[in-house]
């Protein structure tokens, strides 16, 4: 019999089996990552709760009335009754709990507003990124500190989806409709703390009672997220036990496979089906790469940068790292991304960037620019341009326009090193540069550190943290050593793979 579990929208998204262990292994400490994780969204949520309106303004209607719901449990949940009862127009910490289609489930909307027909919009706070800007589209959006006494207008942005916010407001949505009290419409706010973008809650419902009505699991499947979870001290040797083909295949990856009968990382091998079957087998012999092609090369020029951008989540470039071969030379700022001195520090960059292609041109020598998987770069240098355009620098460099980055980034002068790798070679486990370069035999000093560590480094590298000053120092050099071990790692994989990828077995045989 299946067990009877309280749900909450995170258990609907990724792991199913993740609520089934959280229900066996209650008082499992979360790891390091989560409890980051879980720090990052407090601090997003404090920011939003203080940005909040705490009473009118002379010109807005007198009657206004903000509630926090204090406690935990039963006392939480008649807590929010009492708020909605006094027709409270902003409540924060609001809990309700409610079943559907016979499961029970658990919603926590971040804030939740009344509008002017006495209905309430449920607000989420989230640190995706939800919308980008868009010329020609409207949004309905208010300013943060206007939610409960304002009205939305229309800007230009396009949302982007994320399930588990949706299931978010699609579940408070719900939770108010019991009361008489839905609004049909809720809001979220991004990394972008001061504006909340509306949106149909009722778009979710359907989605959202599939996902209520799924059976959960009972045996694990690995997943990406089983790398951060607190679980896997149990589920890491029950799959290795069974062998399970998730174990090479996470996720839906393994699912023609199973289709087929094939749910060990043995049947794969032995079912002969050319390269899953020797994926399988290198996965076996603990190779990570492998060669699809007969010699593996790579293009050289004359003057060659690598280059690896470090961004804040969605609000900013802090750091472009270049490295010529010899040099490491950062583009960086600790201070304010989104002001001048990102602007200035992204100026900056492109101006020493453009005085080493045009000396390259001038004496008639090849250039080329270098990064691993560009799809970061490309959002940045552009991203910039378009936001700090016109921007001149302390020093006189200029801001590019935006054509002059697409002009870049579409030229042959800019390369793709990750491209090259995924035409040529294979890898049971993916071909990251972490998982390449040692290929190549480089190492990173901060072997320890990666994207999502570098974001919380990057908190107390900023100050954003109470950090002593000594800590905020070994922070901004940590952030300095990895991005300068990835501009070097680079460097070495393209030397590497021009050599032919030396010590890489082929696919088959
Ligand atoms: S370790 Fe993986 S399979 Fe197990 S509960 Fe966590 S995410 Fe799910």
């Amino acid at each position: 019999m299946e067990l009877d579990i309280e749900l909450q929208p995170s258990d609907l998204v990724g792991c199913r089996y993740r609520a089934v262990q959280r229900h066996l292994f209650a008082d499992r400490a979360p790891t390091e990552a989560t409890v980051r994780r879980i720090e990052r969204a407090e601090a997003g949520k404090a920011r939003v709760l203080a940005l909040l309106p705490d009473g009118p303004r002379p010109w807005d209607p007198p009657r206004f009335h903000r509630v926090h719901v204090d406690g935990a449990g039963d006392e939480a949940e008649f807590g929010t009754l009492e708020a909605l009862a006094a027709q409270a127009t902003i409540i924060t910490g609001a809990v309700f709990t409610g079943v559907s289609g016979g499961r029970r489930w658990r919603s926590t909307p971040d804030v939740l507003i009344r509008d002017t027909e006495g209905r309430y919009l449920p607000v989420i706070v989230s640190n995706h990124r939800i919308a980008r800007p868009e010329e020609g589209r409207r949004q309905r959006v208010i300013a943060t500190s206007r939610l409960g006494l304002g009205t939305p207008s229309t800007a230009g942005y396009r949302l982007r989806h994320h399930a588990v916010d949706g299931y978010r407001l699609g579940l408070a949505a719900r939770a108010l409709a019991e009361f008489g009290l839905d609004s049909g419409r809720g809001a979220a706010i991004g990394q972008d703390r001061e504006l909340a973008f509306l949106v149909d809650t009722g778009h979710y419902q359907a989605a959202l009672s599939t996902a209520l009505a799924a059976p959960l699991p009972d045996r694990p499947r690995r997943l990406k997220e089983c790398g951060e979870c607190r679980f896997w001290f149990d589920c890491g040797p029950r799959l290795t036990a069974a062998d399970d083909i998730s174990l090479l295949f996470p996720g839906d990856r393994g699912e023609p496979y199973r289709q087929r009968g094939i749910g060990t990382v043995a049947e794969l091998i032995d079912a002969d089906l050319g390269e899953p079957s020797a994926l399988a087998a290198a996965w076996r012999e603990r190779i990570p790469v492998l060669r699809r092609v007969g010699r593996v090369t790579a293009r050289r020029f004359d003057v060659e940068i690598d280059i690896d951008v470090e961004a804040y989540l969605d609000q900013g470039a802090y750091l472009w790292g270049t490295y010529d071969g010899r040099d490491y030379r950062p583009f960086v700022t600790w201070g304010g991304l989104g002001t001048t001195a990102e602007a200035d520090t992204f100026a900056e960059f492109w101006a020493w960037l453009n005085s080493v292609r045009d000396d390259a041109r001038a004496r008639g020598l090849g250039f080329a620019a270098f990064c691993y998987a560009r799809h970061g770069e490309n959002h940045w240098l552009s991203t910039s341009a378009r936001r700090f355009a016109g921007h001149v620098s302390p020093a006189g460099h200029r801001v590019p326009p935006e054509a002059e980055i697409s002009a870049f980034i579409s030229s042959d002068e800019w390369v793709d090193v990750f491209a090259a790798v995924r035409s040529q070679l294979v890898g049971p486990r993916g071909l990251g540069l972490k998982t390449v370069a040692p290929q190549a035999g480089f190492t990173w000093a901060e072997a320890d550190l990666d994207g999502e560590a570098s974001v919380d480094l990057y908190r107390i590298a900023a100050g954003h943290t109470d950090a002593a000053p000594d800590e905020v120092i070994e922070a901004r050099d940590r952030l300095l050593s990895y991005n300068g071990d990835d501009c070097r790692a680079t460097s070495v994989v393209r030397a590497w793979l021009a050599a032919g990828a030396p010590g890489t077995p082929p696919l088959m045989g």
